[in-house]
């Protein structure tokens, strides 16, 4: 099991570059990309489930980007934007009618709401052509996707996650979410359920083994058994 956080932009169809939305000297892709690296970091130092990063370089284009999606296998995966047009807060948009999408966008939304102090737009869904979902990413890949607007880049919410100290806290904040959705388990509690074994001897003679496991029984360890590889 293991999910995958995408970076939105950065390479366009004929391969050049993709900002996304620009405002001032704010780029989009570039801003999206370090909150979804501090996501991934977060989430792969915290918890068991492997979390990969795609398209930090804006080396895949979108339709490179479902693809690689659909070969690897992922149970999740969630794109990084910025939103635009005027407006404030964040919103995060999942399949429609996807119940599980929806739990996703929903704990996101209202995560990155919570820890920049914006207001929550809440879980959306977006009808494109022919009533199918609107954004490729959730409408042609396979595991469930959503899309996630973190914050208005051309008003004042940029300011929020545009140093590594605000990009960090929105990323943290995703991966949590992610988690809890998940029911991800942390590392920390995985190490508490290790099981420690304590090998006496290893024997090419099988009676000699037998010998000695006679031998551990006699002075009281029940629980001693003879493994073979
Ligand atoms: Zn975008």
């Amino acid at each position: 099991m293991s999910i995958c956080f995408i970076v939105g932009h950065g390479k366009s169809k004929n391969g050049g570059y993709d900002s996304g939305a620009v405002c001032k000297d704010y780029h989009e892709f570039r801003i999206a990309k370090e909150i979804a690296r501090y996501a991934q970091i977060y989430y792969n130092s915290t918890y068991t489930e492997k979390c990969e990063l795609m398209n930090y370089e804006g080396d895949k284009y979108l339709t490179e980007r479902i693809s690689a999606v659909n070969n690897a296998g992922y149970d999740f995966v969630a794109e990084f934007h910025l939103n635009a047009g005027g407006g404030t807060g964040t919103e995060c948009y999942h399949h429609i009618g996807g119940a599980e999408g929806e739990k996703y966008a929903a704990k996101i939304s209202a995560a990155i709401s919570e820890t920049l102090g914006i207001k929550n737009r809440g879980a959306k869904t977006k009808t494109g052509s022919e009533g199918r979902d609107y954004f490729a990413i959730i409408r042609e890949t396979k595991p469930t996707a959503v899309l996630i607007e973190t914050a208005f880049i051309d008003t004042a919410d940029v300011e929020l996650i545009n140093t590594p100290d605000g990009q960090k806290k929105c990323g943290e904040a995703i991966a949590k979410a992610v988690a809890k959705v998940r029911n991800a388990q942390l590392k920390a509690a995985a190490e508490n359920e290790k099981i420690y074994r304590v090998q006496v001897g290893a024997f090419k003679n099988y009676d000699n083994a037998l010998a000695l496991l006679d031998k551990l029984k006699f002075i009281g360890f029940k629980d001693a058994f003879i493994k073979w590889e």
